[in-house]
């Protein structure tokens, strides 16, 4: 089995493992990591991301759907695996069988987990604004009553911030109010002598802009793959952040268009002078957003070759005119850097995700998570 044929994610488990250390080192004591690999760990890869942060020692994951855990699971992962989204009652065998634990979405649901009549493990989550899941940070008595639930094992209470990200007084002054709320229910909850759960709130950006609240977890996505949501961002907490993925694709053909030929589909494109284009063998079925055709650029021997013409699904077309010994089999860098030295010159440059979901009008978060399964995913550099 060959490597690196068509198009790839490079996985640089070094970097992951520096983000790591990074937010421990601003952690407090007792606070662990529970890491987000929903989404095939915004597309990385959730089985080798959850296997290498488990040789750093990360033992607990969030994922988004039942079945993301079992492939966990199956693929030997044994921490605590907590689903934060729904699971239908037909899947709640699962649960059980792949010991995976469940988030409370609401009371109704709490009573229909209890019906299932098996023991399950849950997590409680708390609606402390975003009106999404959680039962309101209002209905003390009714997060009380899941208690009398002899099913449910309760093992932890929780709530996500909405506007974590944000740095205007409205959104500080909104996000301080939903970490009130939270602390309101717990300390509640401690008052009545219900202990034995554990508590989080925190996901990327409530722990770089919060991160004086303490709980027993946080959750970091995005940052753990070391990536902003977006390229201006700036959290009050500063972390070196390094990308993990690379995303890569080779050089298919390179052919010449003649002034007042058109290229690609709807022949959107047309060269006012002679030029030098290239197929790269990546498209929007890979995840490269079809809303960046004629916006983007790729990297070739370290220099830009712009996006022209429409994305395809499987390919897109590049201008390859400053390039010339741009050729066919040559790594075309969609996201992370390329170099090119020779005796007379040498290149660097680099794409960041943060820059492509700006063109985009998008997020990293979204870019990143709709990387294509037929995408191969290798693993670099691992040094631990
Ligand atoms: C996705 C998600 C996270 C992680 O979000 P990031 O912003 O990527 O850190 C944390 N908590 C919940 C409930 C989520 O859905």
């Amino acid at each position: 089995m060959y490597e690196k044929t068509r198009a790839w994610i490079e996985l640089n488990m070094d970097n992951l493992l520096h983000n790591v250390e990074q937010l421990k080192s601003h952690l407090s004591p007792g606070c662990q990591l529970m890491p987000a690999v929903k989404a095939n760990a915004y597309g990385h890869g959730s089985i080798l991301i959850a296997k290498a942060l488990n040789q750093m020692g990360i033992r607990d994951f969030c994922v988004a759907a039942a079945t993301e855990g079992v492939a966990l699971r199956k693929a030997g992962i044994e921490g605590q695996i907590l689903v934060l989204g729904y699971t239908h009652p037909e899947s709640f065998d699962l649960l059980v069988e792949y010991d995976l634990t469940q988030t409370v979405v609401d009371a109704a649901y709490a009573g229909i987990l209890a019906d299932y009549g098996r023991p399950l493990k849950v997590h409680i989550s708390v609606d402390t604004g975003m009106r999404r899941l959680g039962e309101r940070s209002e209905h003390l008595s009714s997060i009380l009553s899941f208690w009398k639930y002899k099913t449910l094992k309760i093992t932890g209470l929780y709530s996500h911030l909405c506007v974590a990200d944000g740095t205007s007084p409205m959104d500080v002054q909104f996000t301080l109010m939903q970490f009130q709320r939270f602390d309101t229910i717990v300390d509640a909850l401690h008052q009545k002598g219900i202990d034995g759960f554990s508590t989080h709130i925190q996901g990327s950006y409530g722990f770089l802009n919060y991160p004086e609240y303490h709980y027993d977890y946080i959750r970091p996505g995005i940052v753990l793959y070391g990536c902003k949501s977006l390229p201006d961002d700036q959290p009050r907490l500063e972390l070196s952040l390094r990308p993990v993925l690379s995303l890569k694709a080779r050089l298919s053909s390179v052919r010449t268009l003649l002034p007042g030929e058109s290229a690609g589909y709807g022949l959107t494109f047309t060269a006012q002078k002679p030029l030098l284009i290239g197929t790269a063998s990546i498209g929007y079925a890979d995840g490269i957003p079809r809303s960046l055709s004629g916006k983007g650029y790729a990297l070739i021997r370290g220099k830009r070759a712009p996006f022209i013409g429409r994305i395809c699904m499987d390919q897109l077309l590049l201008d390859v005119t400053d390039i010339p010994d741009a050729s066919p089999m040559d790594e075309v860098v969609l996201i992370g850097s390329s170099v090119f030295s020779d005796s007379i010159s040498e290149f660097k440059n680099e794409i960041c995700v943060e820059e492509l979901a700006l063109q985009g009008q998008t997020i990293s978060n979204e870019i990143l998570s709709c990387l294509g399964e037929r995408l191969e995913r290798v693993e670099n550099h691992k040094s631990f």
